[in-house]
């Protein structure tokens, strides 16, 4: 492999076309580099902003060979393509962060247990092959729990909440009949996470943690600061960081966590991660010294990090399906900054773009419109 210092000019892969390229590729704009897309899409919103893209299945090993040819670094934008086409890559092109933390992240059940051998709480999980499995799963976690895929979940996707009186080979076959983990389900108070940045020097950094309400199992709001107290933001921030370490992680990750209120105090437990730039981190590009792009892009090509503080309260509100005709009301909002992602069909449930609410910008009206 070669290892060369970066500088702007340098050219960086990104494996994923979506919004998330799309907004890294903007942000590496702007230090002077240029990317080239990997996708397996045509109209992928990141291509539109790209200097080159290429189009090809993500195990097209010929098509990636000549995609690491052709770029500095590489990086990727979604956990879902296969690790052995990261592993292929990296063989040609340093690929951050590495295909091991790939792999780790794209099985739910490696994932929990390398969370909870760092001594980090997770919900109680056991793993689930078979439907004889879940029986004696349930017995050990008790109901009400949550059936997941080990791979390929995402918003919600491949989950099914086991209730009293569930029948449980229902709900294994409802999955797929295929490797699943169940989890106790954790009676939280409202769900945070920890957006973060580790350098290839292994500098960190964090934002602040970031209140996250969904709707129909997507995001649809992230709120700075979540309303935690400076002891569980610290706390919250250390189990980013003990996470990064670990993974020896370079680029931005972000650790979903859930707060839990009992008699004896208030507790942090850990969802998941995700390798990558993140929906609860986009209002730093407008509410925050640095974005999580521009971190992200910094740290896969060796620059020091910048600085993360937020420049006041802000809100995220995703505008996913419909919510992307209302472009024309946010604009009209002091204080509010939009961003459309360019894709052509609203469908229901897309993430079509996203607006960040200043709340410390002077505002007519402080309700933005609904
Ligand atoms: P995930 O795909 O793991 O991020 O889960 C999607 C959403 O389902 C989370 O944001 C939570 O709202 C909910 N959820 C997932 N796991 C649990 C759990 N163990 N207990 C309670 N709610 C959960």
């Amino acid at each position: 492999m070669t290892e060369k210092k970066l500088a702007p000019g340098a050219r960086i892969g990104i494996v994923g076309g979506g919004q998330l390229g799309r907004m890294l590729a903007l942000a590496a704009a702007r230090l002077g580099l240029s990317c080239h897309i990997y996708t397996d899409r045509e109209d992928d919103p990141a291509s539109e902003v790209a200097a080159a893209s290429t189009i090809a299945p993500y195990d097209d090993e010929q098509a990636l060979s000549v995609f690491a040819s052709a770029v500095d670094v590489i990086t990727y934008e979604f956990e879902n393509i296969p690790a052995s086409s990261a592993e292929f890559l990296n063989a040609i092109k340093p690929v951050r962060p590495s295909p091991a933390v790939l792999a780790l992240t794209q099985d739910r059940l490696v994932e929990k247990n390398f969370i909870s051998g760092l001594g980090i709480e997770v919900a109680p999980f056991a793993q689930v092959d078979d439907a004889g499995a879940l029986a004696r799963a349930i017995a050990q976690i008790g109901r009400p729990s949550i059936l997941k895929t080990r791979r390929f979940g995402y918003d919600g996707k491949g989950q099914s909440l086991i209730r009293e009186g569930s029948d449980l080979a229902v709900a294994f076959r409802s999955l797929g009949a295929q490797p699943c983990i169940l989890e106790g389900f954790v009676p939280f108070v409202c769900e945070v996470s920890v957006v973060a940045a580790r350098g290839l020097d292994g500098d960190f950094v964090a934002w602040d943690a970031g209140l996250n309400t969904h709707e129909h199992h997507i995001l649809a709001k992230t709120e700075i600061p979540a309303p935690l107290g400076d002891d569980l933001r610290a706390r919250a921030r250390d189990k980013a960081m003990r996470i990064a370490e670990a993974l020896d992680y370079v680029g931005v990750l972000a650790v979903e966590m859930f707060l839990v209120s009992t008699p004896t105090g208030k507790r942090l437990v850990v969802n998941e991660i995700a390798p990558r730039v993140h929906n609860s981190g986009h209002w730093t590009i407008d509410g925050a010294a640095t974005s999580q792009f521009e971190q992200h892009i910094r740290a896969i090509c060796g620059f020091p990090l910048g600085v993360t503080h937020a420049h006041g309260p802000v809100e995220m509100i995703n505008l996913i399906g419909d919510d992307i005709f209302r472009w024309r009301e946010y604009l009209g909002v002091p204080g509010a900054c939009l961003h459309v992602y360019g894709k052509s069909e609203a469908r229901p449930g897309r993430k079509m773009g996203h607006v960040t609410l200043l709340k410390t910008a002077e505002r007519d009206d402080d309700d933005p419109p609904r």
